[in-house]
């Protein structure tokens, strides 16, 4: 994927600006920065719920800077929400089904492959509960296991780490890396740095808009103007 020289207005206020960004097959691709850099506004704009003011977005050889959200979904690029969007009425199973609509024609085979995909983010024992009564780190597994019912190639991840606890957090790692295994490629945003750095082949910063710095996590880390625009905060 290509994010080429991506502007995004609101207005008089530029949440993303000149943003370019490759992002390569098979990567497990860290995007942080402070609260209001640009973060979550970068993933509506690769999902599709925005289109830039100016600057393209390219998918496998093809420019999808237009393209509606369902039919980027169909080309195999699906996200979580930084506040998760499951339908708190229905059961797990539901939820999961819901995101395999569009892959699985019949309701039997919609239903084995939404339990294959429980069972494979750790949710199958929670298949008959209601989605509203898991507790926050089984919602975002949820998450994730209906963004992966779409069968992606590129997964957003938005914050799915934040404000667990450090054993959950190592869980949710885990997670990641077994979806990275199956050769998907994922962007995850996290605000903060600590917790995705052992997990990331490479860090992009953005900071107001832009992009501050990107490399190897523990170059990133010791980057003076990513220290300083975090210590701004
Ligand atoms: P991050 O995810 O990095 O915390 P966001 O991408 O959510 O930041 O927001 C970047 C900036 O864009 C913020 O200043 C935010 O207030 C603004 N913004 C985000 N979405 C909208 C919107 N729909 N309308 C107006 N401003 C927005
Ligand atoms: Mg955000």
């Amino acid at each position: 994927m290509r994010i080429d020289n991506v502007t995004l207005r609101f207005g008089g206020l530029v949440a993303n600006r000149d943003v370019t960004l490759d992002v390569t097959r098979g990567e497990i691709l860290g995007l942080i920065g402070p609260n209001g850099a640009g973060k979550s506004t970068l993933f509506n704009l690769i999902s599709g719920t925005y289109q830039p003011s100016a600057g393209r977005i390219l998918f496998e050889g093809e420019d999808i800077t237009r393209l509606p959200a369902p039919e980027r979904c169909r080309r195999g690029i699906a996200r979580t929400f930084q506040v998760p969007r499951s339908f708190d009425s229905m059961n797990v199973v539901e939820n999961v089904i819901v995101g395999g609509l569009a892959r699985h024609p019949g309701a039997a085979a919609a239903r084995r492959a939404a339990i294959e995909t429980l069972d494979f983010v750790g949710l199958k024992h929670r298949a008959d509960a209601v989605a509203g009564e898991l507790t926050p780190p089984e919602k975002r597994r949820l998450e994730v296991a209906r963004a992966l019912a779409t069968g992606p190639r590129v997964l957003l991840l938005d914050e799915v780490l934040t404000g667990l606890t450090p054993s959950e957090a190592r869980a949710g790692v885990e997670l990641i890396r077994k979806v990275a295994e199956r050769g998907v490629t994922v962007i995850m945003v996290e605000h903060v740095m600590e917790v995705v750095m052992p997990l990331v082949h490479r860090a992009v910063v953005l900071h107001l808009g832009r992009v501050l710095a990107q490399g190897l996590p523990t170059e990133v880390v010791r980057d003076e103007a990513v220290i300083t625009a975090y210590l701004g905060e």
